[in-house]
């Protein structure tokens, strides 16, 4: 059965989507632990990032930087951090995730409170600056 994140790669889903290219897909985490929190996919649905090949790995670290590139200029956090974790869905992912101040909740498991239209505003200004 096709994971939640390939479902919302063929539109089956709906997303707040940021950037897509051949190979990737990036939108928006519906649970986000900041605001701005981004989920990076490779299209190819393999479970565990590890097991991707050497290739789609780099071009998978590479979109992200991109991306990260993106809500640093949009969204000016201290930074980006990245986690990788995919206990929750089977389908490879980065979470990137800007870090406004140093004490900020850094992990999985909680969320902050965004409208729809924020998440979409967010999206929005976020997206305008990536070129992948
Ligand atoms: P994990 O597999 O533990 O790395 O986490 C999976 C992440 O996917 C969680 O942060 C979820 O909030 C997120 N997620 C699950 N379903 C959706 C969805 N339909 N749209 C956006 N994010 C999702």
């Amino acid at each position: 059965m096709a994971t939640v994140f390939t479902k919302i790669i063929e539109g089956e889903i709906p997303c707040y989507k940021i950037a897509e290219n051949n190979t990737h897909f990036a939108f928006l985490d519906i649970n986000p632990i900041a605001k701005g929190h981004t989920l990076v996919v490779p299209k190819k649905e393999i479970d565990y990032i590890f097991d991707l090949p050497d290739d789609l790995l780099s071009e998978t670290m590479v979109v992200a930087k991109k991306i990260a590139a993106a809500i640093d200029s949009s969204l000016s956090p201290i930074r980006t951090g990245i986690i990788v974790e995919g206990l929750e869905v089977p389908h490879a992912h980065i979470h990137l995730v800007p870090i406004y101040k140093p004490s900020q909740k850094f992990s999985l498991g909680h969320s902050v409170d965004i409208s729809e239209n924020e998440m979409q505003e967010i999206a929005d200004k976020i997206s305008a600056g990536v070129n992948i």
